[in-house]
């Protein structure tokens, strides 16, 4: 058994990488949420379960001696501008601890207060992100998705002003790190060379330990980021995830999905599907995400050039054979992860219209994303028979049945653990948030939270919340 022995590497990079600041007590601290099977993975010690000691620390009003808060510096490119300085604005690093498996993990508090990169913001969050971030990361989580993860949840007895006067609240997150594409970008703007490259040097050790002594350790920096988020991205088109705001510093270099802000499970398939109010342009809509990562990742590769080759030419002509990469490692990934859903084990090109030609059908249908590939599980396709025309189906499933014949592997198990039951759908989460704001009361977080623990069983008692919104129920906006 490791014991709880906190770092803070972080300090190791040149000082402009971050400030020191402390969290701003609040007034009365209260738990929402505290996530004992994940304090048990970081052997938190017990003494901060669910204890007045747990309130000091989650809420910030008093540190252990342990921690030494600091919020970092980052750039970014906010729906295609660039800011050359954004950082934490709301949240504080504590410090890094290391899971039973000795892992380094980071341990922040989002919600804390004001940090010398809060520009006009409050440095505080409402309720309601706090509780949509809390249930969606540990929901990703149990689908099997890279992402960060929520520690504690607590109220804060304090109220944050947006257009309305809202609940306050402080999530603790825990994340492989919090070093963000603008992370990179903003330590690429120094006129220092150096502090990009010991920024990029730390992402590596911590990261990538393998590169260190890659003959080209940048180049393979690089590549394992495009990678790692190419698979990512796929997992969510698979799952109908909406990220909603995929800016450059909302993407992590460790490929964890972070940033729960606008997120949405897509219901009824839709490819230019949007919900988030502030993506007018749907710039962030469903079937651009690739594209959308792609964007990013050249301005990731921007920021390393200086790295990657002695001479400018030499480095474009690296990050550009890298770069080039990413739309077939991605179809590549996008294929195995929907072929998966169709019980296909070994996938070639040509199970691509396949699965195209399903969706389309499931687009014309308005069809609920998760419930239509769901129901492929089921003998008679009744979810499927209700929702689509009978010659087009017939005729699609007679494909589908050709194509799964001709494989030795059941396709069964393979579309179990690829298509969830229970994803954590927008009315429900809504409904959550309004019980939570308005009486306190906890007990349908609670029974979701559970639940979604466990997203590819179908019981008698996660029947209820299999089904899609009805049109009074439908969440068609989300905002942070
Ligand atoms: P986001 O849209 O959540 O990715 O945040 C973009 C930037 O705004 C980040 O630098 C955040 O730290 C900052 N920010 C968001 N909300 C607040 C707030 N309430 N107070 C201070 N900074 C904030
Ligand atoms: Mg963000
Ligand atoms: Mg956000």
């Amino acid at each position: 058994m490791s014991s709880f022995q906190p770092e803070h590497s972080y300090r190791q990079l040149p000082p402009i990488c971050y400030a020191d600041c402390q969290p701003t007590p609040v007034k009365a601290p209260q738990f929402i949420a505290f996530n004992q099977a994940l304090a048990a993975e970081l052997v938190l010690p017990e003494a901060y379960w669910h204890s007045s000691a747990g309130l000091d620390l989650f809420s910030g009003n008093q540190l252990p001696t342990w921690t030494a808060p600091l919020a970092q510096a980052y750039a970014g490119h906010q729906f295609a501008h660039y800011v050359p300085r954004l950082g934490d604005g709301r949240a504080i690093l504590l410090a890094e601890v290391r899971d039973s498996q000795g892992k380094r993990l980071d341990l922040q508090l989002k919600g804390a207060g004001q940090t010398p990169y809060s520009r006009r913001g409050d440095g505080r969050s409402p309720i309601g992100p706090v509780i949509r971030e809390y249930l969606i990361s540990e929901a990703m989580h149990a689908l099997g998705v890279p992402t960060t993860r929520a520690l504690a949840a607590v109220s804060t007895g304090e109220v944050v002003f947006r257009d309305e006067g809202l609940a306050g609240a402080i999530l603790t997150r825990v994340a492989s790190s919090h070093i963000r594409i603008g992370t990179l970008q903003f330590a690429a703007s120094q006129s220092d060379s150096s502090v990009v490259k010991a920024l990029a040097d730390y992402v590596i050790e911590r990261h990538y330990p393998t590169l260190t002594h890659a003959e080209n350790p940048y180049r393979g920096l690089l590549h394992a980021v495009i990678a790692g988020q190419a698979a990512l991205v796929a997992q969510w088109m698979s799952l109908g995830f909406i990220h909603g705001v995929m800016n450059t510093d909302n993407m992590l270099l460790s490929a964890e999905t972070i940033d729960y802000g606008p997120c949405a499970f897509m219901e009824a398939y839709n490819a230019q599907q949007v919900f988030s109010y502030i993506d007018q342009q749907g710039r962030y809509a469903y079937k651009n995400q690739p594209a959308v990562a792609q964007w990013n990742l050249a301005r990731l590769a921007e920021a390393l050039l200086g790295l990657l080759a002695p001479d400018q030419a030499a480095a474009i002509e690296l990050a550009m054979a890298e770069l080039n990469q990413f739309p077939d490692i991605y179809q590549q990934q996008w294929l195995s992860r929907f072929a998966a859903k169709l019980g296909i084990a070994n996938p070639v090109a040509e199970d691509r219209s396949l699965i195209e030609d399903f969706l389309n059908l499931l687009q014309d249908a308005a069809a609920d994303f998760t419930l239509s590939f769901r129901d492929l599980l089921n003998a008679d396709t009744p979810y499927l028979q209700q929702k689509i025309a009978v010659a087009p189906l017939q005729q699609w499933l007679a494909r589908w049945q050709q194509r799964l014949a001709s494989q030795q592997v059941a396709a069964h198990a393979i579309m179990a653990k690829a298509n969830p039951v229970l994803i954590p759908r927008n009315h429900l989460i809504q409904q959550v948030i309004d019980e939570t704001s308005d009486t306190g009361d906890l007990t349908l977080f609670n029974t979701l939270h559970k639940l979604w623990q466990d997203p590819f069983s179908a019981t008698p008692e996660n029947a209820p919340y299999q089904q899609p919104a009805s049109a009074a129920q439908c969440v068609k906006q989300t905002f942070c």
